[in-house]
């Protein structure tokens, strides 16, 4: 779906790269031992090696590697058997060693695949590479009195770069993809993708053209840290490039940055070529040699990723497409829902985690993880609806009950007396007494006003106070007063 943009000279078609920055789940960074924990105390997780001290010397992390592997393997990508860890030279007060360790012409992955779902269909988005990195300390700012500190607890730790080919065609197909590349990552246990964290952030390459055209002149806009954002800055890049361009000017090919408070993208730096990096082979580290081996025993730990688990619960599950694409894009939720399916109706499983519970979550702003209703008590409700305790309008009740106080279905049920009646006998007394209250309009009823029916089911309902079976009270009524 190539979303067109309307401008003076006629329509224009965006076309978006992304580069995603994502950073490797491993207690120690990529080349030192150092811990790599969130948040902890400015400069308290720093080597000698994170610190560039002289002599130091990078010795590389095996679970890096490995997460690395797996996630190419995750994103049907070719592993390299031999990569190369090379310097891009630059300076950079956070940056001690004066060059970042990254993988240049060898990377560790090759070329991949990722599948996404657009409203008119599935598209696929090619890969151009994942390599391993590693990540700069961090500069902070101080206004009163005007000083700048570095924080290196960030410094050395390990960041998979994953390069997509540019074949995103709107800001939708770009959040699109980062969710689908986000969920894969998660369920493989790579990165965590905590975008507010900044253990996964994105620079986006946005170029515009006319249909059909060569490519045009990109502009990267380096580290939008939500989606939401991502998707403001390339619109509004897109449009500018669209105005300078129908202006008569030509596009710089340049690194931005978002302002998300001004909804607008400011020049950082002209954009510096990669000779500009002086890149080289690392003298300190040598080529990482993978044998097939070590890449077969880790696709053999891959667990079932979200295309392969929708694929099963439209197959074996019989659910809609939709349904099932909500359920897997999270593992959590996907683990939730087996649990609450396990031996149970799977439609009305899934209806009520999507609806109901989703639902509820949503109005209070939890997520499934702070559910007060657990799994296996959503799983006892549905048990209740299936098998005839209760309708499933008390069942909404009881849910309510649930949410609010996390008891379990069975207790709430007994404990309130909601028990739907499926007691032929008990319902017959009911609907008898019903009758014999209203014969008036019983009369009515058998002149020829039909619709009279609804008004007697009603009643009976009413008297037995929403818990009789309403199957049975249907049935029950139509022989009586049809006697
Ligand atoms: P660099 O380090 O110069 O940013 P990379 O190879 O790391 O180069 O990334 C280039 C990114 O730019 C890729 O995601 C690629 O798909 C994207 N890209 C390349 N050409 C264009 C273009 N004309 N318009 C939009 N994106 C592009
Ligand atoms: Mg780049």
């Amino acid at each position: 779906m190539a979303a067109l943009i309307k401008g003076e000279t006629g329509d224009w078609e965006l076309v978006i790269g992304l580069e995603v920055h994502a950073q490797v789940v491993s207690e120690a960074k990529l080349f030192s031992s150092a811990a790599t924990a969130f948040g902890a105390a400015p400069n308290s997780q720093v080597s000698l090696v994170d610190a560039a001290m002289p002599g130091m010397l990078p010795v590389i992390n095996q679970e890096c590697v490995r997460q690395a592997v797996k996630t190419g393997l995750g994103i049907n990508a070719k592993i390299n058997r031999l990569s190369v860890f090379d310097r891009k030279n630059y300076f950079y007060p956070d940056l001690p060693q004066g060059y970042q360790i990254s993988q240049f012409l060898q990377p560790v992955v090759g070329e991949g695949v990722l599948t996404i779902v657009l409203p008119d269909g599935e598209k696929s988005i090619g890969i151009e590479r994942l390599h391993l990195e590693q990540d700069a300390g961090k500069s902070l700012h101080d206004q009163h009195p005007r000083k700048s500190y570095i924080d290196l607890n960030r410094s050395g730790v390990a960041l998979m770069e994953i390069v997509s080919r540019p074949d995103l065609r709107s800001a939708a197909e770009a959040a699109a993809y980062v969710r689908k590349l986000r969920s894969i990552l998660r369920y493989l246990g790579t990165c965590d993708g905590n975008m507010q964290e900044g253990s996964l952030r994105c620079d986006a390459n946005v170029s515009v053209r006319k249909p059909g055209a060569e490519l045009g002149t990109r502009c990267e806009i380096k580290n939008l840290n939500s989606i939401r954002f991502m998707q403001m800055a390339i619109n509004h890049e897109a449009r500018r490039q669209i105005e300078v361009i129908e202006g008569g000017g030509k596009i710089d090919q340049q690194t931005r940055l978002y302002d998300a408070n001004r909804d607008e993208t400011r020049s950082m730096r002209s954009k510096e070529d990669a000779h500009d990096y002086r890149y080289f082979p690392d003298p300190d580290l040598l080529p990482l040699i993978l044998t097939e081996d070590y890449i077969a025993d880790i696709a053999a730990e891959l667990p079932e990723l979200p295309d392969a688990k929708q694929a099963r619960f439209i197959a074996e599950y019989g659910l809609s497409e939709e349904d099932a694409s909500q359920l897997v894009e999270e593992r959590e939720t996907a683990a939730y829902y087996e649990t609450v399916a396990e031996g149970r109706d799977k439609k009305l499983a899934a209806n009520w985690l999507l609806s109901e519970l989703f639902g509820a979550l949503n109005k209070v702003g939890k997520g499934l993880a702070e559910s007060p209703v657990s799994a296996k008590f959503l799983g006892g409700l549905i048990a209740l609806i299936s098998d005839g305790t209760i309708s499933g309008r008390i069942a909404k009740d009881v849910f309510a009950e649930m949410f609010e106080h996390g008891r379990d279905a069975d207790s709430i049920v007994e404990a309130k007396g909601l028990r739907q009646v499926s007691d032929a006998g008990a319902i017959t007394d009911l609907i008898e007494a019903v009758i014999a209250a209203n014969q008036d309009k019983v009369v009515e009823f058998k002149s020829g006003k039909d619709k009279l029916f609804g008004f007697f089911v009603g009643q009976v309902m009413q008297q037995s106070q929403g818990k009789a079976n309403p199957q049975l009270v249907n049935q029950v009524l139509r022989e009586k007063l049809n006697a």
